[in-house]
């Protein structure tokens, strides 16, 4: 039997597989492909576990331990964390369903916060600005005013015209 009629097919794409017998993906993306939901399945399910929240706990505990005693992984990771923030920022807002989706929480959560809650949500937040790099608060200051401006377009469309 040649491999062309081996009855396996990929579990991604649906291909046949041509790889070898035991093979469940017929290429290295698809092999990547399969590995992500593994790893997505596997973290669904554990991660409301004990076990998987002290592990979590311990990892953070480890990284930010280092972070204090290694300064140039402290600047890589703050350089990660900012360009980690400008990629979700961009991926959030190119989905409005998405930004809806979050801003409704965000109220949602704001209606029902102590106000020790929102003293706590608000100097995260402060914190989160003031480190921020200056081409980031640009981008931000931007998004808002670009808003700002559709908005006021928006409310200027729906006045009735005055002669
Ligand atoms: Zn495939």
């Amino acid at each position: 039997m040649t491999a062309e009629y081996h009855p396996n097919i990929c579990t991604e794409c649906g291909k046949p597989i041509i790889l070898g017998a035991r093979a469940k993906t017929c290429s290295e993306k698809c092999r990547r492909a399969r590995l992500r939901k593994q790893k997505r399945l596997l973290y669904e399910k554990n991660r409301g576990t004990d076990h998987f929240k002290a592990q979590q706990a311990k990892a953070v505990a480890r990284r930010k331990e280092r972070r204090a005693t290694d300064p140039e992984f402290d600047a890589q990771a703050a350089e990660a964390g900012k360009k980690a923030v400008i990629k979700a920022v961009a991926k959030r807002n190119a989905d409005p369903d998405r930004r809806a989706d979050q801003l409704k929480k965000m109220r949602d959560w704001k209606a029902s916060a102590s106000e020790e809650q929102k003293e706590k949500m608000r100097e995260a937040n402060r914190r989160w600005y003031a480190e921020l790099s200056p081409e980031a608060k640009a981008a931000l200051i931007a998004e808002k005013s670009e808003k700002r401006r559709q908005r006021n377009a928006a409310k200027k469309a729906q006045e009735p015209q005055r002669a």
